[in-house]
């Protein structure tokens, strides 16, 4: 089999297509060296024989020798050197790279090659000792940390008490004896804690490194990545193998990344940082402030360091160039890796960059208007959920900003919460339900979990190429990196900024658009969804053939709906409406009165409230139809539980707490959810369905004379199973909707339907559909009922289930296509056999999930409904699921 795939010199045997054989990072270094970039040459072995690695025993194919063999020949062609030969020295990069990007999560050996004869030719031939050294001590450090699993912070102890005894503040200040001298610790080191010698053959080395990066594969961080990303563990990494380019080679090299448009606000401008003598990842390390790669940048940020385009005026324009060819090819925004040596150009890296919500709409957007792609592809581009970053709060511009310090604005939103310093304790804090602001000198791949738990990130070491800056960017929080002024100290749990302790527990607040650290808590702004989000979402509902409703009830949740865009209530649920003020009062005498005409009586207080609140509804949802369900709720819910509770019920309702408590203990079920509930309430008591369909319709007629334009009622019946339940609860409402019409002398339209989210429902939905003139999925309940699992008890086991590969996903986020889904889908195609025409929607939470609606477009839904927040949501991933 073929496992190695070589690059350089102009050509490639492979393509950006080969993603999934080369990985990322293979199939893109192949793409750049076919289009004639500078790339230094050299090979990738593939992500199946990864997979290979791990189906049989960690061992290789024996054909897998001779063609690295090979590959190594050609880099050595192409470089005019050789691999492991002192004479003219090859020295290699050993690099992962999956299919999908993962930072900073698997680990690189560069300047392998080196020992101890090969550094002292690399100073000869190079009239360099001190990068010589220099090189060598970076690779004995790299290759330990990856390969032999020595901890890097064993050199850097000994590096900074060098520096300490030298009196030098920054590595390159350091001399060439020095290196020699530490380099001498570093391996004396190695020997101390391994018992051998740092390995000096080069083969060696690199077999050592290429197996290191498979290793990697399956290491704690990779896994929790791949876990949070959904990234299967199946696709496997690629490795690989480049002939090294030297950044550190004195002060006409360096080394940097940039992206061609800005991440964090999407301007289309150049955007990125370097680093003079400097080698792979200090720039993104943070080790030293890294400097701008444009004029205008360093200007913005008020910066005495010389931009690239000062320092080095033709590798900067070479580089433009490159990086504007790179962003048209792909037609995307691109990240990219490059190192100059004494002068020349090389590319390193190029992939799609990630970027904030807002830069990803203002990118799509503007490269839609360039005509770079289409609409279509713009919408594409956009991930549904990433919009919820949009809707983060920003601070109040007219509040007080007590500023503390002042970092770097690397990714956008503000948040408040406790200061902590590591990340156990982010995550013990969330966990107790407490809000906090992680703040890290910098941070590493081990701080995810930490990240994640946090509200928002606080830095003060790092660029916006760093770390915290990628990842939180990634997951859509809020981060504050290179606050250099802060001085942070893990030892004493506290923060110094401007004179001012701050310690563990306290409140701050960061503004990751300004860069600002605040003290307190700052009032804060909600999002204006105007400019490139309106313009997307435009585009989006040209795309889409499903509408979008909300589930929604109350006047503040309607109306935050339609600025959203809804169009219409999928869900409106009345219980809700039953619990607050005087309502829970008339609510419990209804529960508790012994006849019909006792209820009666007490619907009758309720009726008015009822109306009133559905008025506002309809007022504004002027024009559009809204779902109003039946109640759904057992009546014990609405009865006290406690005995103080009792006590004071009784005593304001005026009958006896004895009373009460029997009626509490009569009603009392051993498992509520599949109770005395749904239509259920409405065929013993019809009267409470009676007043709500009364309520509605003579809502439905005031409202429509207020605003000229009567909403369309859709009544849903909860929890059908039989048809005759329908039927019989229909016919309740009908005549009341022809009562109401006839005392208001006005026509009403609107529909009965029901819910489907009974198993019985679905498989009879052929036959309930004579009397259904919608189907609304309501996949909570038909989940709980179809897996026979209670959604508020599950989630400790579900977790189990998606440990143990049992489950993908829960499927009260993502809907079970297999189960639940089909059933839907028969419903649909039964209901729609037996009524043409017939509505069909879904109103669980599902509604607001682009994986779930993507299900509903396939089985032609005719609208999704979901929460208010998630209404941009899923009008986006309803437009996507359309194309
Ligand atoms: P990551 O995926 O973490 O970015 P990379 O494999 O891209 O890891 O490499 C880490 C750093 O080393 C990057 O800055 C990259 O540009 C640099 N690097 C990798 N290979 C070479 C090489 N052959 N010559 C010089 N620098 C290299
Ligand atoms: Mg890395
Ligand atoms: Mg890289």
């Amino acid at each position: 089999a073929k496992w190695v795939f070589g690059f350089g010199g102009g050509k490639a045997e492979g393509r950006a297509t080969d993603r999934n054989l080369l990985g990322g990072k293979g199939a893109n270094l192949a793409e750049m060296s076919g289009l004639g970039l500078p790339v230094p040459p050299g090979f990738t072995i593939t992500t199946e024989l990864c997979t290979w690695y791990y189906a049989n025993g960690h061992v290789y194919p024996v054909d897998l020798d001779a063609q690295v063999d090979a590959a190594l020949e050609k880099i050595g062609q192409l470089t005019g050197k050789r691999f492991g030969d002192p004479a003219s020295l090859l020295l290699v990069s050993v690099r992962s790279g999956g299919r999908a990007s993962m930072p900073g999560m698997m680990d690189t050996v560069l300047n392998l090659g080196l020992n101890d004869e090969t550094v002292e030719s690399l100073a000869a031939e190079s009239g360099d000792r001190r990068f010589a050294y220099d090189s060598y001590r970076r690779f004995i450090q790299m290759y330990c940390d990856v390969v032999l699993g020595l901890d890097h912070e064993v050199f850097e102890e000994i590096l900074e008490d060098q520096k300490a005894r030298l009196g030098l503040d920054l590595d390159t200040e350091i001399g060439a004896d020095d290196w020699v001298r530490i380099v001498e610790l570093y391996k004396a080191r190695v020997f101390e804690e391994l018992e051998r010698p740092f390995p000096q053959d080069p083969r060696e080395q690199l077999w050592g490194a290429i197996g290191a990066v498979f290793r990697s594969w399956m290491n704690p961080r990779a896994i929790t990545y791949r876990r949070l990303h959904d990234i299967p563990e199946s696709w496997g990494t690629a490795v690989n193998v480049q002939a090294m380019v030297f950044g550190n080679r004195g002060d006409t090299s360096a080394t940097g990344v940039a992206f061609t448009r800005n991440p964090s606000t999407g301007e289309n401008r150049l955007y990125g940082e370097f680093l003079v003598n400097a080698q792979g990842e200090d720039v993104v390390a943070g080790i030293r402030t890294p400097q701008n790669i444009t004029e205008a940048a360093r200007i913005a940020a008020g910066s005495d360091k010389p931009s690239l385009e000062k320092l080095m005026p033709e590798a900067y324009r070479d580089f433009v160039a490159i990086a504007s060819t790179l962003e048209r090819h792909y037609r995307d925004m691109q990240d990219l890796e490059f190192t100059i040596e004494r002068g020349k150009l090389w590319m390193l890296q190029t992939r799609s960059g990630k970027r904030t919500a807002k830069a990803a709409l203002r990118i799509a957007v503007e490269m839609a208007a360039e005509g770079l792609i289409t609409r279509e592809e713009a919408v594409a581009r956009i991930d549904p959920a990433s919009l919820d970053q949009l809707l983060h709060p920003t601070i109040d511009p007219a509040a007080d900003r007590d500023v503390i310090a002042i970092g770097l604005p690397a990714s956008p939103g503000a948040a408040t919460g406790e200061i902590v310093f590591s990340s156990d304790d982010a995550e013990e804090a969330r966990a107790a339900g407490r809000k906090v602001i992680l703040v890290r000198v910098e941070t590493s791949p081990e701080d995810i979990h930490g990240m994640h738990a946090a509200e928002g990130i606080l830095t003060s070491r790092g660029g916006m190429t760093s770390h915290a800056a990628v990842v939180a960017r990634g997951m859509g929080k809020p981060c504050v990196s290179g606050a250099g002024a802060l001085r942070v100290d893990y030892r004493n749990q506290t923060m110094l900024a401007m004179g001012r302790t701050f310690r563990k527990g306290d409140l701050v607040t960061i503004d990751g658009g300004s860069g600002q650290v605040l003290a307190g808590r700052v009032p804060m702004l909600q999002p204006e969804l105007s400019g490139d989000f309106a313009a997307i979402m435009h585009w989006a509902d040209g795309i889409r053939r499903m509408t979008v409703r909300a589930n929604a009830e109350t006047p503040a949740d309607a109306r935050m709906a339609r600025s959203f865009g809804a169009e219409g209530i999928g869900l409106c649920r009345t219980e809700h409406m039953f619990f607050e003020g005087g309502r829970i009062t008339a609510m419990r005498e209804m529960i508790l009165a012994d006849t019909e005409s006792g209820r009666r009586a007490a619907l009758d207080k309720l009726l008015p409230m009822q109306r009133s609140d559905f008025v506002e509804l309809f007022e504004i949802m002027a024009g559009l139809p809204v779902t109003i369900r039946l109640l759904d709720p057992p009546l014990h819910e609405f009865l006290p539980k406690t005995e103080d509770e009792i006590a004071e019920v009784a005593a304001a309702l005026g009958v006896s707490p004895e009373k009460l408590l029997q009626r509490t203990e009569a009603l009392h079920e051993f498992n509520p959810m599949l109770g005395h509930r749904g239509c259920r309430l409405a065929v013993s008591y019809p009267e409470i369905a009676e007043m709500q369909a009364r309520a509605i319709f003579e809502a439905a007629v005031e409202a429509g004379k207020r605003t000229g334009r009567p909403v369309e009622p859709e009544i849903m019946v909860p929890l059908v199973g039989i048809m005759k339940e329908l039927d019989f609860v229909k016919a309740r409402i009908d005549a009341v909707a022809r009562a109401v019409m006839a005392e208001a002398g006005v026509e009403i339209a609107y529909l009965v339907g029901t819910m489907i989210e009974l198993p019985r429902a679905a498989i009879r939905a052929h036959v309930i559909a004579q009397a259904a003139e919608f189907f609304s999925f309501g996949t909570n309940d038909l989940t709980q009922t179809t897996f026979g699992i209670s959604r508020d008890d599950a989630a400790p086991f579900l977790e189990t289930y998606r440990q143990k590969g049992i489950i993908d996903a829960d499927p009260f986020v993502t809907l079970d296509v297999d189960g639940v889904g089909e059933l839907v889908r028969m419903a649909a195609e039964k209901g729609r056999a037996t009524r043409p025409g017939i509505k069909l929607g879904i109103c669980g939470e599902h509604g607001g999930d682009p994986a779930s609606i993507r299900f509903c477009e396939e089985v032609g839904l005719d609208y999704v409904s979901c929460s208010p927040f998630r209404v941009p949501i899923a009008r986006l991933a309803a437009a996507q699921a359309a194309v």
